[in-house]
């Protein structure tokens, strides 16, 4: 299980630019708008979106893992081999 609490990205920064990396697959984006919206161009995941996929999976809820599925071919939300 993960833990729902635990983000899926850091806000890093490079040479005085932001960057963002996805702490799923390990990719680094210095894109303003992946940084801006929290995105993983490489997983396709907001990462937002996933901490609350997280959130709800934690509550109890359902989901499906392929809809989840990141760059390194594992759910983003329970961390599933797929
Ligand atoms: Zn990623
Ligand atoms: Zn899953």
């Amino acid at each position: 299980m993960t833990d729902a609490a635990a983000p899926t990205f850091a806000i890093e920064s490079c040479a005085g630019v932001r960057a963002i990396r996805c702490l799923l697959c390990n990719r680094v984006s210095e894109l303003r708008s992946d940084v801006e919206h929290r995105y993983c161009s490489r997983c396709r995941l907001f990462h937002d979106i996933v901490t609350e996929g997280r959130r709800l999976l934690a509550d109890g809820g359902a989901h499906e893992c392929a809809e989840w599925r990141t760059y390194r071919s594992r759910c983003a939300l329970c961390d599933r081999a797929l």
